[in-house]
């Protein structure tokens, strides 16, 4: 199998800062996960690991957590962790370390570490209680991890990079700039965990090297501390690495990672995932790496990231098990060395697209629903499935031009309406209504098997409620109008 496909590793991204699951559907997903041919898990805990003493706040075990009923307690967690071994499955744990820190910074605690006092997102380097901190978060999560080999400790996206006063001195002194302040700051992480782990190999995220010189790279000796994690997650028609980067970084690095995506990457709010595109951007590696492999002394392998959230304020994107079908198709055209025909069936039939046909493009909506599938949690793709016909048949009733010509908000405030057009609108607002009244019955049931109280609030309180409650408030503006009955134009409500 390995001779077909780049690399021996295929790690599957969890991301659990955005709807962790309970532990009874992880039971399912790992050796669903190991069945289609994944080698290990990319864990990013985030704000669900059960961090203790001095950073208790951050994590499943502080206030907030359990009082919003959210994971995971030191049982949880280790009993993830034993649930991936029994799978034999690699775990790769991943700590933020630079960027992407809100999860710590948004805390009054750590509140003067932030880059920018008013944003939560980045860690100033320079500040003397950053790399305490950090030394903190790496010895709990490693303790944790007691097997590993490897620690990712991202370093992405650090939006805000020199611009607090203590690192724009810095920067004026410093013989590369922004680029040494970065490359000083990742240095000294990596440095912490090579003295005290000598063990563990390190990886980041590869983003914010793009954009430095190979000479700069080369004087940090970044090769010897860590191996970049290449991501990229474009179609086949977007996608842009190029071999100018991959001889940058097979000049610096002897191993290299690669990330694609099987969700969380096309809209920061998608319902679903779109089939074809991250089929694409599998393909797209698959022929980036074809040909420039040759530059590459080591290429370890993949890891298909499956992001929940953009970043820990934004919206919930695609579920995991709306993403199950997305993983399987990804994952076979990787091990295959190319997307056929042939995938989309075997893959259809493994989980049971019979009656149904798996979209690899978005369908035109309202869309037939499968009646029952296969895999872990297919509950929930159906219901997600249901709420976006429902959404659209709700958006083309608001937008509709009966709604705009008779029953617009003036004519509602100004109680000048037809009835005769008021008993039209009524019944399919009541209809539509009671439909995703059903729904949310449905989703609440179905989620419940499988993810916490906090996760379902905020997707029903974000999808569904909004809409509901439109529908209610028409409908009862719908019943007054006809109470009314039809009025003289400028005549004000009965009882003003
Ligand atoms: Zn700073």
């Amino acid at each position: 199998m390995d001779t077909l496909t780049f690399g021996t590793h295929r790690l599957v991204h969890l991301d659990l800062k955005g709807a962790p699951p309970k532990l009874s559907y992880l039971e399912k997903f790992f050796p669903f996960i190991k069945d289609i041919g994944a080698t290990g898990l990319l864990i990013e805990w985030e704000d669900t690991f059960p961090y203790t003493k001095e950073l208790i706040q951050i994590g499943g075990l502080s206030n907030s957590a359990q009082v919003n009923n959210a994971p995971y307690s030191i049982e949880e967690a280790r009993h993830i962790l034993e649930l991936i071994a029994d799978n034999g499955l690699m775990i790769i744990p991943l700590v933020q370390t630079f960027g992407h820190m809100e999860f710590v910074l948004k805390h009054e605690q750590w509140r003067h570490l932030r880059e920018e006092e008013e944003y939560p997102s980045s860690m100033c380097p320079t500040n003397s209680d950053t790399m305490p901190l950090i030394r903190s978060l790496l010895k709990q999560i490693v303790a944790f991890h007691p097997n590993i080999q490897y620690l990712h400790i991202g370093a992405d996206e650090v939006w805000h990079l020199g611009t607090c006063p203590a690192c724009i001195k810095r920067i004026q002194s410093s013989k590369h700039g922004k680029a040494s302040l970065y490359l000083e700051h990742i240095t000294e992480v990596a440095q912490y965990v090579k003295e005290n782990y000598p063990h563990l190999k390190i990886i980041i995220w590869d983003d914010m090297l793009r954009n430095i010189d190979e000479s700069i790279l080369q004087e940090y000796y970044l090769g010897n501390l860590i191996e970049p994690m290449v991501w990229h997650y474009n179609n086949v028609e977007t996608f842009h690495l190029g071999g100018a980067l991959w001889e940058k970084y097979s000049n610096v690095f002897t191993n290299i990672w690669g990330a694609t995506a099987f969700k969380g990457a096309t809209s920061s709010c998608q319902i679903l995932p779109i089939n074809k595109y991250h089929v694409s951007n599998h393909e797209a590696w698959l022929s980036e790496l074809s040909m420039h492999i040759g530059k590459l002394l080591n290429f370890k392998g993949i890891a298909l990231t499956g992001w929940s959230r953009y970043d820990h304020y934004a919206t919930l994107c695609e579920l995991l098990p709306c993403s199950i079908p997305t993983l399987c198709l990804c994952m076979k055209t990787w091990i295959t060395g190319g997307y056929s025909q042939d995938i989309h069936s075997s893959v259809s039939k493994m989980l049971g697209y019979t009656d149904t046909q798996l979209n690899l493009e978005t369908p035109t909506r309202p869309a037939p629903i499968p009646p029952q599938l296969s895999f872990p949690g297919w509950q929930i793709l159906v219901g997600f499935d249901w709420y976006i016909n429902i959404k659209t048949k709700y958006r083309s009733v608001i937008d509709s031009d009966q709604m705009n010509t008779w029953f617009n908000q003036w004519q509602v405030l100004s109680n000048y309406t037809n009835p005769m057009q008021i008993n039209s609108i009524l019944p399919v607002l009541t209809s539509l209504h009671l439909e995703i009244s059903s729904l949310e019955n449905y989703m609440k049931m179905n989620l419940e098997r499988h993810f916490y109280t906090h996760t379902i609030e905020e997707l029903i309180g974000t999808l569904i409620t909004p809409i509901k409650q439109h529908l209610r408030q028409l409908k009862c503006e719908c019943e007054t109008q006809l109470a009314l009955g039809c009025r003289v134009r400028g005549q004000k409500r009965l009882n003003l």
